[in-house]
């Protein structure tokens, strides 16, 4: 019926134009102000829309370089930015140190304290060690209970006394597991530094921070051994590792 009504009308405005002269010009302006506000409606939903893909976007990234867990770095992240601090180092004539931090009898304080305190103390690391990190300092997480710290600028001895402060405030943490039973916790770190004139790689560099590491665990834990050209202990075997 009211279809009807609208092509009778419609027929009979085409017939006589004058006689809907005012209700066209109502219309016409009833129809801008429909479609300004349509427009507006419209770019503001696809602002909104497009903000959201960005904040989305960020989000994303941030969720493919950092670890869940603890909020540092991942390991692909990590070994990224420590190929690009040794070239930049290179270039600015400056040394990288690295640093890799593993925790002291992890499996045992897991089994002792149960598996969310162990979690727990891997952010209580974290958070010790990144209170500590000047602006370009890096932490990330290598895996496991095992962290990895680039320090560019940085040579032997100024490295040895920043990640042995870390250690030691480190050891100071008093921790309690969720029954108040005290937590004691140590780390162990291994650490290589790359002169500026050396070409040395992100893996090789890595591999002797690693092997710094394994002296530390083997001088008894709970300390920090710089890499030097001393003869090395038979290679750790692979199970060792977190
Ligand atoms: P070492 O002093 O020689 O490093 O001994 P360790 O016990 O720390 O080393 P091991 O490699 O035998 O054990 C590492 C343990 O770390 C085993 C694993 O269950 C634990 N671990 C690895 N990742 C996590 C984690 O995300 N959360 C918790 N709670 N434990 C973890
Ligand atoms: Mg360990
Ligand atoms: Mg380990």
């Amino acid at each position: 019926m009211t279809a009807l009504v609208v092509l009778v009308r419609g027929v009979h405005s085409l017939l006589e134009p004058q006689a809907y002269q005012d209700l066209m010009e109502d219309s016409l302006l009833q129809g801008l102000t429909f479609l300004v506000s349509f427009v507006s409606l419209l770019g503001t939903g696809f602002g909104f829309v497009l903000a959201s893909f960005e904040r989305m976007a960020k989000q994303m990234e941030e969720m493919a370089s950092l670890d869940g867990m603890t909020g540092c770095l991942n390991r692909s992240t990590t070994d990224a930015l420590l190929a690009h601090s040794l070239e930049r180092g290179r270039r600015d004539g400056a040394p990288v140190a690295f640093a890799l931090f593993d925790l002291d009898h992890f499996k045992l304080i897991n089994d002792r304290h149960g598996h969310r305190a162990g979690d727990d103390a891997l952010r209580a690391v974290v958070r010790v060690v990144k209170a500590r990190l000047r602006g370009a300092d890096v932490l990330g997480r290598m895996g496991g209970e095992e962290f990895g710290l680039i320090l560019p600028g940085t040579d032997a001895p100024g490295a040895q006394r920043l990640v042995d402060d870390m250690r030691r405030s480190i050891e100071q943490l008093a921790l309690r597991d969720d029954q108040g039973r005290a937590l004691a916790l140590t780390v162990s770190a291994g650490v290589a530094v790359a002169a500026s004139n050396q070409k040395l790689g992100a893996d090789r560099l890595f591999a002797l921070a690693d092997q710094a590491l394994y002296r530390a665990k083997d001088a008894g834990r709970n300390c920090v051994m710089v890499w030097s050209e001393m003869p090395l202990p038979p290679a750790r075997p692979e199970v060792d590792r977190a």
